[in-house]
């Protein structure tokens, strides 16, 4: 009993500095893609989702079974090739390859080739995901950052900044609008003439 109120305590109080875990595909037994296309790194826009349905998960068998669900959802109900996001974190502090860093994901239409779709597990309309969840988002991103798949001045973005959608809830929307690298709605437009257009686009140094 000691021992374990000792483990955890330890755990709690290192719970901020843990590393980040990736499950690989093979870890949460995903199914073979039907087709990938390459996607050139850096990219320049993180975009964040949720997921809604399957609800919020909070142990590695949970978040298994959630990735397994939405790649359903997303390959045998809308006949894509795969999960659509690039990852998936889970209120098990785990994240879970979905496309990976370096394959067009199928998240947010015009910005797939362009971006990593997170989805954080759960529903956020009206709660905020527990910090560990939001924690592993940040060091997901800063990894990503850190290998050279995110560019260093990318832009965070929420699904519905990009398309009419209330992903990624209310809550979670409000709370990563809060995060430095977060992008106004509009941005890329205006730094790119007006047009949108994914080939030619890239960043203005703010300062
Ligand atoms: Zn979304």
């Amino acid at each position: 009993m000691y021992t374990f109120l000792f483990c955890f305590a330890a755990f709690l109080a290192t719970g901020q500095m843990s590393e980040l875990v990736v499950v690989p595909r093979e870890g949460w037994h995903a199914r073979p893609p039907t087709a990938t296309e390459p996607m050139a790194n850096p990219v320049p826009f993180v975009i964040t989702h949720h997921s809604y349905i399957p609800p919020a998960c909070h142990t590695p068998e949970a978040c298994v079974q959630s990735m397994q669900t939405m790649q359903d959802m997303h390959q045998l109900q809308n006949g894509w090739n795969d999960i659509g996001y690039s990852f998936g974190v889970g209120g098990d502090g785990n994240a879970y390859e979905g496309r990976g860093w370096s394959k067009v994901g199928a998240h947010a239409p015009k910005y797939n080739n362009i971006s990593i779709g997170i989805c954080v597990i759960g529903d956020w309309t009206k709660e905020l995901p527990p910090e560990n969840q939001l924690n592993t988002v940040h060091k997901l991103i800063a990894f990503g950052v850190e290998k050279g798949y995110i560019r260093e001045d990318y832009k965070l973005l929420g699904h519905r900044q990009v398309r009419d959608t209330e992903c990624p809830g209310d809550r979670l929307f409000e709370e990563i609008s809060t995060w430095e690298h977060f992008g106004v709605k509009g941005e890329r437009r205006q730094e790119n003439n007006g047009v949108e257009d994914n080939k030619l686009f890239f960043f203005k140094h703010k300062s």
